[in-house]
């Protein structure tokens, strides 16, 4: 039945497979390439159209990357406000250009941006889009793609077709297909599309790092040489980002007391005691945990122990080799300046 809602297009005038390939820091996330490796396959299936990557606010030699990774075409929108991602105009950016070039297929990785952004851009392409597909084919009769995914809680598999719009839009897993292998001998086209926002729907007020993320990307506490435990004394979970940071130049890691974990402050996996990890660090360094008889047990076997607290006859005072009386808000940043000093 055709559309009523969207205007009817024309399924010539579309051609080519395109990726979205979406960037970690000042890389390419494996995914992009992985849909590149698939895009060279149903490109082929379509009679060798071309396939094209497209990347927001990156350098050519990423887009080299996608190249050498099976893109014959790079399109890099270039716009200074796109550096950090934000759904709404990062669809609205890759529409423009998609609207330009009117490729026949669009895949995207389904990652947690990546499902956020297609949804927005097949919305403002007016187009279907299928989610977290494991399998995509061409049907040769109409070259319609042939997106599968599981369906009925993974007992059954759906085959989603857009028959009457373009471009047809599929989400993908990470891993479901093999990144193809590098070949920096391919050669490929860049182009860089300055594209205009025409109405910005996000205001961008900070950025603030997650401390859960800062702490998950540290050492486990059981291998670590040097160990920074924070406990209810810190006041906040902000306090913990003073231990991180200690942690860090002291290529050690971040533990924590029962009542930081309970808190929510910290994981439980960061939990030394006696329901919690028993440690045998070099040092460790206790910052406003008062030493109960649970906490001790799980660093007996510490070398070396260094207690911050205010109060001198907290027990962990009485068990550390040196300890520090004072408010760990003076004193950490004092050992951050030091450190970095050396
Ligand atoms: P608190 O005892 O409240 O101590 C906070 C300390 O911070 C105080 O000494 C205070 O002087 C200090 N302080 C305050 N302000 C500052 C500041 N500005 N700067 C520096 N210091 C400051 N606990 C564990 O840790 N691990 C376990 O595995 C564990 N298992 C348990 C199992 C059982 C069966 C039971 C009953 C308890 C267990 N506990 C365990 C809990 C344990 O008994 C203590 O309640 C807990 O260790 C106390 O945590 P804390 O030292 O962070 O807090």
């Amino acid at each position: 039945m055709p559309c009523r809602l969207w205007p009817p297009i024309n399924k010539e005038d579309y051609r080519g497979v395109w990726v979205y390939l979406e960037r970690e820091g000042d890389r390419l996330k494996d995914v992009g390439l992985e849909l590149l490796g698939k895009a060279r396959d149903l490109a082929q299936k379509l009679g060798g159209v071309e396939v094209a990557g497209v990347l927001v606010a990156g350098g050519e030699d990423l887009a080299r990357e996608a190249i050498y990774h099976g893109a014959d075409k790079v399109v890099i929108i270039d716009n200074p406000d796109l550096k950090i991602y934000t759904p709404a105009e990062y669809a609205e950016a890759i529409a423009r250009v998609v609207q330009k070039y009117r490729p026949e297929i669009f895949l995207i990785g389904a990652t947690k941006r990546g499902r956020e952004l297609a949804a927005y851009i097949a919305n403002t392409l007016a187009t279907g889009i299928t989610a977290d597909c494991t399998a995509l084919e061409i049907d040769p009769k109409t070259r319609d793609l042939l997106q599968i995914r599981p369906t009925f809680g993974g007992t059954q598999l759906a085959t989603i077709r857009t028959p009457q719009r373009r471009p047809q839009m599929a989400s993908v897993r990470p891993g479901v297909f093999p990144k193809p292998p590098r070949d920096p001998s391919r050669t490929g086209e860049i182009i860089v599309e300055k594209v205009e926002i025409t109405k910005r729907r996000t205001r961008l007020v900070s950025i603030e790092k997650r401390l859960e993320k800062d702490i998950a990307d540290l050492p486990p506490v059981e291998s670590s040489d040097i160990v920074v435990a924070g406990g209810r004394g810190l006041g906040t979970a902000e306090g913990f980002k003073l231990l991180v940071e200690l942690a860090k130049l002291l290529n050690g890691t971040v533990g924590a007391s029962l009542m930081a974990v309970r808190a929510g402050w910290v994981p439980h996996t960061r939990q030394i005691g006696q329901t919690g990890k028993t440690i045998r660090p070099k040092l460790y360094i206790a910052v406003g945990i008062s030493g109960a008889i649970q906490h001790l047990m799980g660093i007996t076997e510490a070398k070396m122990i260094i207690a911050i607290n205010p109060d001198p006859h907290a027990p962990i005072m009485e068990n550390a080799d040196y300890a520090v009386v004072g408010d760990y808000k003076q004193i950490i940043p004092m050992l951050i300046e030091e450190l970095k000093r050396l």
